[in-house]
């Protein structure tokens, strides 16, 4: 029997080479640049002059998104190239 591909485990893993203009899940022109580390205010507020930026946190493990969808939170890796 096959389940409805619904798993929110199961979900594709999205990669990109550049920040894409519309994020593959859902179209939607909302893909923002992950970034991590501690930011104070007025970071932030130069960061969301220049356009979309989500706050990863400041635990980074070896496989963050470099780009989330704030439409779906889909997550958007680059891909890892050797050296
Ligand atoms: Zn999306």
């Amino acid at each position: 029997m096959e389940l409805p591909d619904m798993d929110p485990n199961k979900r594709p893993r999205y990669e990109s080479a550049q920040k894409p203009l519309k994020c593959p899940a859902c179209a939607e022109p909302t893909v923002a640049t992950v970034v991590y580390g501690l930011i104070d205010p007025e970071g932030w507020e130069k960061l969301r002059k220049k356009g979309h930026y989500v706050s990863g946190g400041c635990c980074v493990s070896d496989d963050n998104p470099t780009w989330s969808c704030s439409s779906c939170h889909v997550d958007i890796h680059r891909p890892f190239h050797g050296s």
